[in-house]
């Protein structure tokens, strides 16, 4: 005998054979009994839950001489045995999807017309895909349907019932065929397995019906393959193989490394995932569909009620609701969603994924990356600032922005005011705490901000100068300076960053390789004057200024940039200081500035 794919050699050849669809069958063997078949019916319903295979059975009772009292086919008559082989003149199945011409339609009525069925016979005629005939088409049928022959039924079978034009439709019998609950294709699957002698466990075979969606056809040829893979035998191993997907556990292993904070446990499970060949989209996506599952078990106590899944499955997802917290199951829920975003985005997926794990496994790494965003708002505060031309504005909102946006970084090391203030001056209270603690850039890149601070000249009531206030007046001392200095060497401070601020003595760098930019602007004390005198004018008060070479062992602490790409350079400069957002406010000024035709050539 030929081979034959399970979903043909087990089709269902009685009523209640069909699985799943108890509510369209008994309705249809009873209306064959009662002699009051429809001469038409509209099946809709997904795919590979019956509806051709229903129509056949219906067609094949209806035909049937040794019907039995509760509508069933014999199965062994002439009628039967042809309708079974598709052998049988009276019935006629045609595909809109190849048949949805006008012309297709009309044929098809004369033949409904002019061919006369076997004596007494029924000709059913099974339109699949009914959805896709053309709207002349359709018009055409249901002239046909308007005025059926007494001997025909029609049977329309749909996934898209919607489709339909309102007058078919309104001239059928509706049956909605359901996705098939899981439970109950899991036992069919199970009833299969054992006549073809297939080794396999409830989870397996759980696993095959969670990737089917209801469709019973779906189920077994999924069933089929991982048998054929697995040698006759049906694991979850081997239906994450045959899918190219994550194994079943996974989901489980990314949930205890969260929970246990194993950054290095999360980065390893991603990377057998990638060497499996998985892919990692699905990964983060399933992982998703999981977490909304634990989510379900924290919130429902009837979660077996509202979730159609394996047992199994649910078992896992009440396990690690109690294991996690309903915070960190939202969390881990949020950061895999935006991961998914980027991925549909297009940004390369192994590292995506990899950041989303570690960001879900090590929850300190999210401050970071919250911080990032205040730090790119505020960036672009600044740019709208700037360009309403009143970067001085900025200063009288100083102290509630100025620290503010760095102060998560390093929240732990941050000194208390009270600390760095010389006992003899001011009572600590009157020390702004914002504007005393100092930008934890100037800390991290700057060893010297540990030498003693009481020798301040700061005047005691003025809050020590911070980076983050020298880096809003930075635009527009450039912008002072530049008549000053002229174009050439404006041109060379641009190469150089303000970093970090102590003891009002400001840090600026130029790029390690920039050898002689940086020997012109320490040898060149009129820059330094024309910088002094502005940094008075807007910050009014005095500061000095030292420039140094970028040290190009603080660049690699940088969090890896290609997280987001488009937010490179601001990432970057957490740790490096190269470009700052004032740079890149200059960067906007500096094209304005050479394009300013005022301007000579020194
Ligand atoms: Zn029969």
């Amino acid at each position: 005998m030929n081979y034959q794919a399970l979903y043909r050699k087990y089709r269902p050849q009685r009523f209640d054979e069909v699985v799943g669809q108890d509510h369209v069958t008994t309705t249809l063997a009873r209306e064959v009994i009662e002699g009051k078949v429809a001469h038409a019916y509209l099946f809709s319903g997904p795919r590979g839950t019956g509806k051709t295979t229903s129509a056949r059975l219906l067609a094949k009772s209806l035909n049937c001489p040794d019907r039995a009292p509760d509508g069933e086919p014999c199965n062994v008559c002439p009628s039967c045995i042809g309708i079974t082989e598709g052998t049988s003149l009276d019935v006629i199945e045609l595909d809109a999807a190849s048949h949805n011409k006008v012309e297709d339609v009309r044929e098809m009525r004369v033949n409904v017309s002019t061919v006369a069925a076997a004596a007494g016979a029924r000709r059913v005629y099974i339109l699949d895909e009914a959805h896709m005939l053309s709207r002349a088409a359709g018009n055409a049928l249901l002239k046909t349907l308007e005025e059926p022959p007494e001997h025909v039924v029609f049977i329309l079978a749909t996934t898209e019932p919607y489709k339909l034009l309102d007058t078919i439709r309104s001239r059928t019998q509706r049956f909605d065929f359901q996705p098939v609950s899981t439970e109950i294709l899991i036992d069919y699957l199970a009833k299969i397995s054992d006549s073809e002698g297939f080794s396999y466990d409830h989870a397996a075979l759980g696993a095959v019906t969670s990737h089917a969606d209801g469709s019973v056809r779906d189920a077994m040829s999924l069933l089929e393959q991982v048998a054929a893979l697995g040698g006759g035998a049906v694991t979850s191993a081997g239906v994450a193989k045959a899918l190219g997907i994550a194994d079943a556990d996974s989901y489980g292993r990314l949930l205890d490394s969260i929970h246990e904070a194993d950054a290095a446990g999360s980065l390893s499970l991603i990377a057998e995932i990638a060497a499996q060949g998985a892919d990692l989209r699905r990964f983060v996506s399933d992982a998703i569909g999981f977490l909304r599952g634990v989510f379900l078990a924290q919130y429902t106590g009837n979660i077996e009620e509202v979730a159609n899944e394996s047992r199994e499955t649910i078992e896992h997802w009440k396990q690690y609701a109690s294991v996690l917290s309903r915070a960190e199951v939202l969390r881990a829920i949020d950061t895999l969603s935006d991961a998914l975003i980027q991925l549909r985005a297009g940004r390369e997926e192994r590292l995506v994924v990899e950041l989303a794990v570690m960001k879900l496994t090590r929850p300190e790494i999210v401050q970071d990356f919250e911080a990032l965003t205040v730090r790119l708002d505020r960036v672009e505060r600044q740019l709208r600032d700037i360009k309403r031309g009143a970067p001085a504005d900025t200063q009288t909102t100083e102290p509630e922005d100025s620290g503010e946006p760095d102060r998560p970084f390093t929240p732990t090391v941050v000194p208390a005011g009270p600390k760095v203030t010389p006992p003899s001056q001011e009572p600590a209270a009157d020390v702004p705490e914002l504007s005393a603690v100092p930008a934890p850039d100037e800390r991290a890149d700057h060893p010297a901000g540990t030498t003693d601070r009481t020798d301040t000249p700061v005047d005691a009531d003025q809050p020590e100068l911070t980076l983050g206030e020298f880096e809003r007046a930075w635009p527009a001392i450039m912008a002072t300076i530049r008549q000053d200095v002229g174009p050439r060497r404006h041109a060379l401070l641009r190469e150089a960053r303000p970093v970090s601020v102590d003891n009002n003595t400001v840090y600026f760098e130029v790029a390690a390789h920039m050898h002689f930019h940086l020997e012109q602007l320490k040898a060149d004390s009129g820059i330094e004057q024309a910088i002094v005198s502005a940094g008075r004018e807007q910050l009014g008060r005095p500061v000095r200024v030292a420039f140094r070479s970028a040290d190009s062992q603080t660049k690699s602490t940088a969090e890896p940039p290609e997280a987001v790409p488009d937010k490179d350079d601001l990432i970057a400069s957490e740790d490096n200081a190269a470009p700052d957002p004032a740079a890149v406010v200059l960067d906007i000024l500096g094209g304005e500035i050479v394009a300013d035709s005022s301007e000579t050539t020194e």
